[in-house]
């Protein structure tokens, strides 16, 4: 079942919105079987909207549009979309009871502008939107069907759980699909990549790979397509076993998770708990743990020290260490990890200092250079990184090393 996505507003083109719906929508239609070949996005403009229409329809049995449904001049998609359909705008009585209900909930005088979000055009079927003022809009057209949606994404999403994937679902007996992910550390793609050719190369036609790198960890995504789900299942089994066995000594997890939630189960098997000393990674780290539910049962909470005076203050480092060997270095990230100890009393402590750039470097400690340290009562592991990328990403990168060298311990 081919899929196109279209995404539709100005937003998009200039870059002041970065489209997260499509991406959304690909995740569950995939989940679901349906293969989405095509992404379009394009701006509100009638011509681009018509020739969208044409174009996918002609190539897709399903065509999903988010976008330009507001009350605003600039959103023009449902008049376009009766021009498409041959059809014109009426009133619907849900829709603008809808519309009704959230403005005086909200306390809100009512705009004839509001009213008309709930004009629909006649020939479609009305999906309602429990999350703001323009409900969905599903067409059938010579054997495609068209759904057209608001462009905010929770929006989008509403209305895409609570109608078009369960239609979908019913309208298309969808093949099976499954993934499975191991997440690994400290080898680059191609090199594991060369571990894995015999393994690639045996994996039956309707089995795949993919590797997929972020922030210094790699995933390798074992995807399995077939009519029967519990036979694709005996198999990505078996594979994803071998797969695992090739990769152990690299494992981080054999679960698709981010790493903080990796540290997470560990902390939790174990009974610890962590703290953090953040410099460079202002805060990440602490973020990053405490956006996994339940890290209260093991973090205890960061001492954010960015400028000097601070880590002198609050984690104890010695003035003269940071005078002789500067922030910046492996005494200084001792002396972080060793005061998060003691003043969060913890089991475990991280501690991350670096210079994240663009500016600040200089020959001896070039931007990027970060040091990382993490220990126990007994024993502390340092570590230093060089990352070579823009300030935004050396963060990320920064923050997923220090979590990750967590495990050695
Ligand atoms: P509504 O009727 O609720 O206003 P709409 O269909 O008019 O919805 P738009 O005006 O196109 O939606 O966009 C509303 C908001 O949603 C904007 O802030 C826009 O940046 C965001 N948005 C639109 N399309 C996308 C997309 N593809 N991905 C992420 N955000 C999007
Ligand atoms: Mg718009």
């Amino acid at each position: 079942m081919l899929t196109s996505i279209i995404t539709i507003g100005d937003e998009l083109l200039i870059g002041q919105t970065i489209d997260t719906n499509s991406a959304w929508m690909a995740q569950r239609l995939n989940d679901m079987g349906i293969w989405v070949h095509r992404r379009v996005a394009i701006g509100d403009k009638r011509e681009d909207i018509l020739s969208a229409l044409r174009q996918e329809s002609s190539v897709s049995q399903i065509v999903l549009i988010t976008g330009g449904l507001g009350p605003t001049a600039d959103d023009i998609t449902k008049p376009i979309l009766c021009e498409y359909f041959n059809t014109q705008l009426v009133q619907n009585e849900e829709a603008l009871k809808n519309v009704l209900h959230i403005f005086e909930s909200r306390g809100l005088p009512i705009l004839e502008r509001n009213i008309e979000q709930s004009m629909v055009p006649e020939s479609a079927i009305i999906i309602q939107n429990d999350w703001g003022t323009a409900p969905g809009m599903w067409f059938e057209k010579e054997g495609v069907i068209y759904v057209s949606m608001p462009g905010v994404p929770y929006e989008m999403q509403g209305v895409m759980t609570s109608y078009v994937l369960p239609q979908l679902e019913k309208h298309f007996k969808t093949p099976a699909v499954m993934h499975q992910t191991v997440v690994t550390s400290g080898m680059g793609e191609s090199f594991v990549a060369e571990r894995l050719v015999a393994f690639e190369a045996s994996l039956p036609p309707h089995f795949s790979l993919a590797y997929l790198p972020s922030y210094s960890l790699l995933k390798l995504r074992l995807s399995a397509f077939g009519s029967e789900k519990l036979e694709i299942a005996a198999e990505m089994s078996t594979l994803f076993h071998e797969l695992k066995a090739l990769v152990e000594d690299i494992t981080v997890s054999d679960q698709d998770i981010p790493i903080a939630q990796v540290i997470g189960q560990l902390l939790h098997e174990k009974g610890k708990t962590v703290g953090t000393a953040e410099s460079c990674t202002g805060g990440l780290i602490s973020s990053q743990i405490t956006s996994i539910s339940g890290s209260s049962a093991y973090y205890k909470g960061s001492v954010v020290t960015y400028a000097n005076e601070m880590k002198v203050r609050l984690l104890g480092v010695n003035p003269a260490t940071l005078k002789a060997y500067g922030a910046v270095s492996e005494e200084t990230v001792v002396e972080m990890v060793t005061g998060a100890l003691k003043i969060l009393e913890t089991d475990y402590a991280i501690a991350v200092t670096g210079i994240m750039g663009p500016d600040g470097g200089t020959p001896e400690k070039p931007v990027g250079t970060v040091w990382i340290a993490v220990a126990d009562a007994n024993t502390i592991i340092t570590k230093k990184h060089h990352l070579r990328y823009d300030r935004e990403r050396n963060t990320n990168m920064a923050a997923v090393y220090a979590m990750n060298e967590l495990r050695k311990l």
